[in-house]
């Protein structure tokens, strides 16, 4: 089923959205970004005569907790979306049945923050440090248990089940997967926003137009390197780019300073290289970097050769060949995949690189390439730069696009598709 097939006149839908937006100390949103991208969603529902009920999380808490309590977010959704919804103190009690009961259409009921319960991601909590593995395992078993009567629960709210919350589709939790199966093929599906970056993904891993050129950046190889591996098959071009350079350039025998550099992954460096080589991918690495006396904003700087980094300074950008080079390459790209920054952005003085790849990934796509930026810091890059607009398409999920193009199934995805 798909949400433009569906009538939801009449009925209820249970709609799991990632309201997860970072708040200040008085908690005011600081961005609102995924509350926005899930309001086509809700509207279409309301507008059909449907009523909605809103599930989320908030954060990581390990229990109830003011902090992390949605109730904090009621008020601009009011104001995006023109409709003053309802709220349920507890996402499990007597009231939210009641409450998700007498809902009549147009209303929208929000939930309490689903993590407020262990049973949610089905972890268990509170075990004590030096928990056997055998309570471990017990632990487990019973959040497992009690994770059925929950998920059941949240579904018997609602007539429909809809899941808008691509952030976290890579998970198995009890709203963005398990609750899918109370409900038959026609009667659940992706929210709009959910729709858009999948067809996203799939451009990206099955209609490529070449030549494909993703450009990693970020801070460390660890965490990237299943999806570098996996880009070697898929990829014409491969920029490596951000704090993982130095951990390449030292593996070729660079001199970094005190760049941060993973020492223990000098031979995977190596070994990514080779493997690159191996499969004919042209693997950009970077010529020259903006160096750093200290890591500060204010440090002093100089440009130097990316391998012949001075003792006592370290790289937090690349330098203005570098930028050129990365330019060219993703200037002549007609699939482009965009995730980390060059460099350290927060500080305003190591922005240039990624301003650099921003610009020339927006005259790509100008030129009739499609462009994917994700990966939350990439986001905040292109957003910090105000050229959202101008790429093909920008997604809200970090950890879940990276997992869907290193080609593994979404729980969140196939539990609707099944
Ligand atoms: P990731 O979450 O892996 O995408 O990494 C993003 C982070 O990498 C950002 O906070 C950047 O400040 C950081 N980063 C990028 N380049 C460097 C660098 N040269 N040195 C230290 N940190 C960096």
């Amino acid at each position: 089923m798909t949400i433009d097939q569906f009538n939801f006149a009449g009925k209820k839908a249970f709609v799991r959205v990632d309201f997860n937006v970072p708040l200040d100390e008085n908690f005011n949103i600081t961005d609102d970004t995924r509350m926005r991208a899930a309001l086509p969603t809700l509207k279409k529902i309301l507008a059909d005569g449907g009523s909605v009920i809103i599930g989320s999380h908030l954060g990581r808490p390990k229990g109830v907790a003011d902090k992390f309590s949605l109730k904090h977010i009621l008020k601009h959704l009011s104001e995006l979306l023109g409709v003053e919804p309802q709220f349920a103190n507890d996402c499990m009690g007597e009231e939210a049945a009641v409450k998700a009961a007498a809902l009549k259409p147009g209303e929208v009921l929000v939930l309490e923050n689903l993590r407020f319960y262990a049973e949610e991601e089905g972890k268990p909590r509170g075990l004590a440090d030096d928990a056997t593995d055998e309570e471990k395992a017990a632990a487990k078993k019973a959040v497992k248990e009690s994770q059925k009567e929950f998920t059941k629960k949240l579904a018997s709210y609602a007539d429909c089940y809809v899941n808008d919350a691509f952030g976290t589709a890579h998970r198995a939790h009890a709203s963005t997967a398990l609750i899918a199966k109370y409900f038959d093929k026609d009667h659940k599906m992706f929210g709009y926003l959910m729709e858009k970056e999948v067809k996203a993904v799939d451009k990206v891993l099955n209609d490529i137009q070449r030549p494909f050129t993703a450009i990693m950046g970020g801070s460390k190889v660890s965490s990237k390197i299943e999806i570098i591996e996996n880009l070697l098959n898929k990829v014409d071009n491969l920029i490596i780019a951000g704090g993982m350079t130095y951990t390449f350039t030292k593996a070729l025998g660079g001199k970094v300073g005190l760049s941060i550099c993973e020492d223990d992954k000098l031979d995977l460096a190596l070994d990514l290289l080779k493997k690159a080589k191996d499969k004919g991918v042209n693997m950009v690495l970077a010529v020259d970097a903006k160096v750093a006396d200290s890591f500060s904003n204010d440090a002093n700087t100089q440009f130097c050769n990316v391998n012949e980094i001075p003792d006592g300074w370290e790289g937090l950008d690349i330098g203005p060949k570098t930028e050129e080079l990365f330019a060219n390459v993703i200037k002549s790209s007609k699939t482009i995949l965009w995730n980390g920054p060059t460099g350290v952005f927060e500080f305003e003085n190591f922005t240039h690189g990624s301003r650099a790849v921003a610009e020339a990934i927006v005259e790509a796509t100008k030129n009739g390439a499609f462009s994917l930026v994700g990966g939350g810091d990439s986001v905040a890059c292109i957003n910090k730069f105000g050229l959202a607009k101008e790429v093909s398409y920008v997604s809200t999920g970090g950890g879940a696009l990276l997992e869907a193009i290193e080609g593994k199934v979404l729980p969140g995805i196939a539990a609707i598709n099944e």
